[in-house]
Parts: structure tokens; C-alpha cells; sequence
């Protein structure tokens, strides 16, 4: 039985630590600020998206223009289109690489799933 409960423990992620606490080398690794960047990020990289979006419509409204008024409607669309997809995607891999040097280097991202202690590296 106890051999079985062992297993069912999600594997450590922090091998090689050690907990300072209690020695234990079953380190899990929380991983909060690349969460929260990568929410962070997608939420800024949205506005930033919304805001290329409006300027990804303009543009494409006036390039259409030369095809008339349905010309611009569908460049319209298509550039606000554009402009928000490439945004909310970049916005989202960048705050997830600056979260996850926040969890590198400020936070106590390690957390002893003996004792329940945290730690940075
Ligand atoms: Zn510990």
C-alpha cells in the first residue's frame, strides 16, 4: 500500500534540489509567476491586439477602398482580424518568459511536498 500511495505522487519537477527545511528530495515546483505572466501577458497582449486590430482596420479599410465600399468592409475585417490574433499570441509568449524570470529569480518557486516549505534555487 504504501509503495502504490508513492507512485501516485506527481514527480517532482525540482530534481536534484534538496529541501533545506527537511532534506527531503521530493521538490515540486510552483511556477506561479509564469502562470500569472502568461494571464498577464495575454490580457496586455489583447489590448495591445485590440489596439492593433483598430489600426489593422483602418489600414485595411483604406487598402480596400480602392475595391469600393465591400472591398473595405472585408479588409476591415481581415486587418482587425490580423491585428488582434497577432497581439493577444504575442502578448501571451512574452509574459509567460517574463513570469517564468520572475519565478527564476524572485520567487520562491520550490516547494518541499514533505514539509511544505518554499524555497527559491
Ligand atoms: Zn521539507
Amino acid at each position: 500500500m504504501q509503495a502504490i500511495q508513492e507512485f501516485s505522487i506527481q514527480e517532482p519537477t525540482g530534481a536534484g534540489l534538496e529541501c533545506p527545511n527537511c532534506g527531503s528530495r521530493r521538490i515540486g515546483s510552483r511556477n506561479h509567476g509564469r502562470k500569472t505572466g502568461g494571464a498577464l501577458g495575454a490580457v496586455a497582449g489583447g489590448a495591445a491586439g485590440a489596439a492593433g486590430a483598430m489600426s489593422g482596420a483602418e489600414l485595411g479599410a483604406t487598402a480596400g477602398m480602392v475595391a469600393g465600399p465591400v472591398g473595405a468592409a472585408i479588409g476591415g475585417l481581415f486587418g482587425a482580424l490580423m491585428g488582434g490574433l497577432i497581439g493577444g499570441s504575442a502578448g501571451c509568449a512574452v509574459g509567460s518568459k517574463m513570469g517564468s524570470v520572475v519565478d527564476d529569480n524572485l520567487l520562491d518557486n520550490y516547494q518541499c511536498l514533505e514539509c511544505g516549505y518554499t524555497f527559491s534555487s
